[in-house]
């Protein structure tokens, strides 16, 4: 490998705001408009109280995510249980084939998108990549009406039609991102 594990080794946002007092707390994301958050450093001293699903969600999310991952490249072999076993044994997966790499890679992003988006500090990650469609750097977070978060491309010209802007999936970002972001480099 000539470039073994470069950034995989970040832990995944969805865990670092699990376990951090501050985002665990009830209360600390706001689901009506996560955007409106003053100061996202609140304090500490609320360790007592009851943990929060929104956050704690998003951990278990990824903890499946990562589970059918590994069941999809595993072949067939028994996929450990716990979160650090899991890490470890999808590391290894990732390592042996780029198919793997690849769809690991995009489900990290989304999963990273989804995390920032819910805590309403998504503009550094979110603004990395492009409109999968028109290629401009217009994207924004929204929530489908389903309740997920989407992203919004804010060019008038990409829209679906007239007035209807365009909603792509954060996995259809993550995946264009992955997919290209070689494009430049090469
Ligand atoms: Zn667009």
């Amino acid at each position: 490998m000539s470039h073994p594990q470069r950034a995989r080794q970040r832990t995944a946002l969805a865990y670092e705001i699990a376990a951090d007092p501050h985002w665990a707390s009830a209360g600390a994301t706001r689901l009506a408009g996560a955007l409106e958050l003053p100061g996202r450093r609140a304090s500490r001293t609320n360790a007592g109280t009851p943990y929060n699903l929104s956050v704690y969600d998003l951990a278990l999310e990824l903890d499946r995510a990562i589970e059918e991952f590994a069941h999809r490249h595993g072949h067939g072999a028994e996929v450990p249980t716990g979160r650090t076993a899991l890490a470890n044994y999808a590391a290894t997966l990732v390592e042996a084939s780029d198919d793997a790499r690849l769809d690991y890679d995009q489900l990290r992003l989304t999963h990273d998108l989804r995390a920032a988006l819910t805590i309403g500090d998504a503009d550094e990650i979110l603004g990395k990549c492009v409109c999968p469609a028109c290629l401009c750097w217009s994207l924004i977070g929204t929530r489908t009406p389903a309740g997920d978060w989407a992203a919004t491309c804010r060019i008038l010209r990409c829209a679906t039609e007239p007035g209807t802007p365009r909603v792509i999936t954060l996995a259809e970002v993550a995946r264009h991102h992955i997919t290209h972001r070689d494009d430049v480099a090469a």
